[in-house]
């Protein structure tokens, strides 16, 4: 360190004057040491000579006007000091290369026992500090002026909002009046239709009530135009001609014919009107009662007829029961193939709840198309030509739906038929 002989600092006490310039030496802001009229540079730390970025050598010695460029107001500042022994500071700007720098000088005397002489220069370079308040101020007002805009964003923001609250609180309502309107409407047509439905029900009764009677009191004029034509057949059989002789018959057959319909839409009607109370019925005994009560016509047509069992109880009205088999069984021993031998199997398969009935035959079989109408009442396709009313199936229809159950064929033509009809299995039986 080129230091100068008259400096204060050189000739203080060797240990104080190593630890202040150790301290100076170190200090991160720029310090020198002017003195003398001339305002000779006696010491400079190394922030100094950062600042300047001349080294020790080249800045101690020197006059401060000739290494601080535009230093006029320093300088002036420094002799203030001198005089006056009072520190003071001052802040200048100047172009520095592409920016401004914005100096900070404050300058305080060094005291001695004599006169100040000396004093120490240290100097703050503010432009940093600067920029950085114009950025921070410029933050500032951009950060109020978007806080600005965004509160008005957030207010129309708001104010939509709040107009879809008020529009979904207008749909909710008329949801509510709706639904309120439907559930009143849904009421009332409840009971149109519970209104409706028993007037129904009484016109179906008073409407089946009619036809059971008709049909009695049609039987009467029948059975007497039967009995006349027959009396006139066999009593005037040989006053007629061969052809009045046809009529007579033909007109004693229409009245039979017509006598086995009315029976038969009797019986329809009595499985409709009257009360079917379920019972478990055991389906082995009232197939064996069917089946021997069905005796004479199995011989006849030299059928074979298979119900192996077991057999289950079902929960029935017995005299029904015994009906819907009576008639499928009956069909089975009508419908069949002349050129084979008649084979009939009634089997029992397990559908819990329900149990299915089959009956089975190698009869002629029904196309598919008309598999369902076969259970219409007065329904016949092969009637003409194996008689028949075609009131069967219509009553196993009705007798098993009012036993609670469903019934169905499988058929092909050539191929036989195989009826089926299920009812719930008794309790006993699960
Ligand atoms: P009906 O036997 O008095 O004619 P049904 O109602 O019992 O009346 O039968 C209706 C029609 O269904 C019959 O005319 C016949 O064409 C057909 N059918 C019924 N059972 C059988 C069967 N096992 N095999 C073939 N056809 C049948």
């Amino acid at each position: 360190m080129n230091a100068h002989p008259t400096s204060t600092i050189e000739n203080e006490h060797s240990e104080l004057r190593g630890l202040r310039l150790s301290v100076f030496e170190s200090a991160p802001l720029p310090m020198a040491l002017v003195g003398g009229v001339g305002h000779i540079l006696r010491y400079a730390n190394q922030a100094f000579c950062g600042l300047l970025g001349l080294t020790k050598e080249e800045l101690v010695g020197r006059p401060l006007r000739e290494v601080v460029p535009k230093n006029d107001k320093c300088v002036a500042l420094i002799d203030r000091v001198l005089c006056t022994g009072k520190p003071a500071s001052h802040t200048e700007e100047e172009h520095w290369k592409t920016h401004p720098l914005f100096w900070s000088y404050t300058i305080w005397p060094v005291a001695s026992d004599k006169e100040p002489e000396e004093v120490m220069i240290q100097v703050t370079e503010t432009a940093q500090l600067r920029e950085k308040t114009l950025a921070m101020n410029e933050a500032l007002i951009l950060g109020s002026l978007r806080q600005h805009e965004l509160t008005e964003i957030a207010d129309a923001s708001n104010a939509l909002l709040q107009i879809e609250v008020d529009q979904r609180k207008q749909a909710e309502d008329s949801l509510r009046e709706a639904q309120a309107l439907l559930t009143e409407r849904a009421g009332q047509l409840d009971g149109l239709v519970a209104e409706r439905t028993a007037e129904l029900t009484a016109t179906n009764k008073q409407l089946e009530a009619f036809v059971y009677s008709i049909a009695h009191d049609l039987r009467a004029p029948l059975r007497a135009m039967q009995g006349y034509s027959g009396v006139l057949v066999e009593e005037a059989k040989e006053s007629l001609n061969e052809t009045s002789l046809e009529y007579a018959h033909r007109i004693n057959k229409s009245a039979q014919f017509m006598d086995a319909m009315l029976i038969d839409l009797l019986a329809f009607s009595r499985i409709n009107q009257q009360a079917v109370e379920l019972t478990s019925v055991s389906l082995g005994s009232s197939i064996d009662r069917v089946l021997s009560g069905l005796q004479k016509g199995i011989q006849e047509k030299n059928a074979r007829v298979e119900s192996p069992g077991p057999w289950p109880f079902v929960m029935a009205h017995e005299s029904t029961l015994a009906q819907v088999l009576s008639n499928l069984v009956s069909n089975a021993l009508k419908f069949v193939r002349i050129d084979v031998p008649t084979v009939m199997r009634l089997r029992a398969e397990e559908k819990a709840p329900f149990t299915r009935i089959w009956v089975e035959d190698n009869g002629i079989g029904i196309e598919a198309d008309h598999q369902e109408q076969i259970f219409r009442l007065f329904s016949r396709l092969d009637g003409e030509k194996y008689g028949g009313t075609g009131v069967g199936l219509a009553i196993v229809q009705k007798g098993v739906e009012r036993m609670g159950g469903r019934v169905g064929v499988e058929s092909r033509p050539g191929e036989g038929s195989h009826f089926w009809f299920e009812l719930l299995t008794a309790p006993s039986n699960l």
